[in-house]
């Protein structure tokens, strides 16, 4: 998918230039251009990429802090000036924009779902939100933006694919002190989901096509990408099992949201050499994914890779009916509430209604 990025606020200028040099290093070329817009200069300063700075007349570049409606704000009023300098980026050729940001903070949270409606309101192409879910010990602040933010992506992007904190920490990594190994992982999942339709090497009918992956999400709601891998024999017929486990630890323990267990539709790409791809083991791994999350439809091919090992790339969409996300509304829910019974004034109460719009 010929994509470009937009990064929003601290975490989505980091996560999009991690995409950036990924797509690069691979030498996959589905990253055609990319963005990164924040309300403060110094985290836009060290990003290798073409910035904006939103909101100067309100922060002076100083950023937002945790405030989303302030982050709302500025990009709001600002958006001519994003909007301008993506409208080179985005050519004839370009099929889908992603915006990414971290939904717990300030600029990205807020400044997502108002860049995703005025991108929208622009562009034929699918407009796509990449969201950062807060780990589930960051804090009530972080809870409530991210479930604020989420809401209103939901309802403004044609998908939004979730990358929770909460999956790596829970693989054994510190959130805090390791956000470059996480967005490089991060990268991993999506850059190659973006490069699924991308493989030209090898074209036969069974190549994962750019359009599949479009009509996986057009599912719309939430989306998430699972990842896993495993080394590979010569022959096909011997990686019947190592296709069908790679897919399922994709699933089981390499989605960006785990135990998305149920989803509207699927897709399975089988990444590696074609020569060594079971078919009928992406055929049986498909059948299983089908089963499993009840989705309607798992589509699935080859996506051509010069290796000697073989990847999944599993993308499951329309899974906010799914555990994880329910516990994820009712954590930032039960942050209101809290947030509520201390709050001195008894009229404030009224003001927050559960998750209200940010618009
Ligand atoms: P903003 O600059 O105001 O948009 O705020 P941030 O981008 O710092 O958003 C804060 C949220 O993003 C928190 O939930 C953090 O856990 C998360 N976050 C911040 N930086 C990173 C990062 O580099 N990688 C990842 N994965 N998450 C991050």
């Amino acid at each position: 998918m010929k994509a470009v990025l937009v990064g929003v606020g601290q975490a989505g200028g980091k996560l999009t230039t991690a995409l950036s040099e990924f797509d690069a290093e691979m030498g996959f070329g589905a990253v055609r251009d990319a963005l990164a817009v924040n309300s403060a200069v110094a985290d836009l300063d060290p990003l290798p990429l073409d910035t904006v700075l939103v909101g100067q007349s309100r922060v002076n570049g100083h950023g937002v802090g945790g405030d989303n409606e302030l982050g709302a704000e500025v990009m709001d009023e600002d958006a001519v000036e994003v909007l301008d300098a993506l409208a080179p980026k985005v050519t004839a050729d370009v099929e889908a924009v992603f915006v990414v940001a971290g939904l717990g903070g300030g600029t990205g949270s807020g400044g997502a779902p108002v860049l995703v409606r005025e991108l929208a309101a622009v562009y034929d192409v699918p407009i796509y939100a990449i969201g950062v879910l807060p780990g589930r010990d960051e804090g009530a602040m972080y809870q409530v933006n991210a479930g604020r933010s989420l809401k209103t992506l939901v309802r403004e992007a044609d998908a939004t694919i979730l990358l929770d904190n909460d999956a790596w920490r829970s693989a054994g990594e510190s959130v805090e002190g390791g956000y470059a190994a996480i967005n490089e992982s991060m990268a991993r999942r999506v850059g190659l989901l973006l490069a699924a339709g991308e493989a030209t090497q090898g074209v036969g009918e069974s190549v994962v096509d750019t359009s599949e992956v479009i009509n996986t999400l057009r599912a719309g709601g939430m989306a998430a990408v699972g990842y896993g891998s495993a080394p590979a024999a010569e022959e096909a017929g011997e990686n019947v099992n190592t296709v069908i486990s790679t897919v399922r630890s994709a699933v089981m323990t390499g989605l960006s949201l785990p135990n998305a267990t149920e989803a509207d539709a699927g897709l399975v790409a089988i990444a590696g050499d074609p020569e060594r791809i079971s078919r009928k083991g992406a055929g049986k791994a498909r059948k299983w994914l089908q089963e499993g999350t009840g989705s309607m439809q798992v589509r699935g091919g080859d996506f051509p890779l010069d290796s000697d090992r073989l990847a999944a790339v599993v993308l499951l969409a329309g899974v906010e009916r799914s555990r994880r996300v329910e516990e994820f509304l009712e954590r930032a829910r039960q942050a209101i509430r809290d947030e509520e019974e201390t709050r001195p004034d008894p009229a404030a109460a009224f003001q927050t209604d559960e998750l209200d719009d940010l618009m």
